[in-house]
């Protein structure tokens, strides 16, 4: 059976090749190997990295927000409700 199409945007942990600023805060700075969450944008264009600190919150907020989700998909008769993504 084929996969599913995923609902998420690609992303990917990597070392960081270089120094940069985390996409998030600019205050953020991430050195080269550091780990780095990158999210895919747009093709063509270069993936948003971000720190480490921010993409443990990242992840936990898309933990939550798929789990609102799912709990919306399940209760049926009730108010539809959507997430921002
Ligand atoms: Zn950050």
């Amino acid at each position: 059976m084929a996969r599913y199409k995923s609902v998420l945007r690609k992303m990917e942990i990597v070392g960081a090749g270089r120094k940069r600023k985390c996409y998030h805060d600019e205050k953020h700075s991430v050195n080269k190997g550091d780990t780095v969450l990158e999210v895919s944008v747009k093709d063509g264009l270069s993936p948003h990295g971000y720190c480490q600190a921010c993409a443990a919150k990242m992840i936990a907020q898309a933990r939550t927000d798929l789990a609102q989700l799912e709990i919306s998909l399940n209760a049926s008769g009730e108010t539809q409700s959507a997430i921002e993504v």
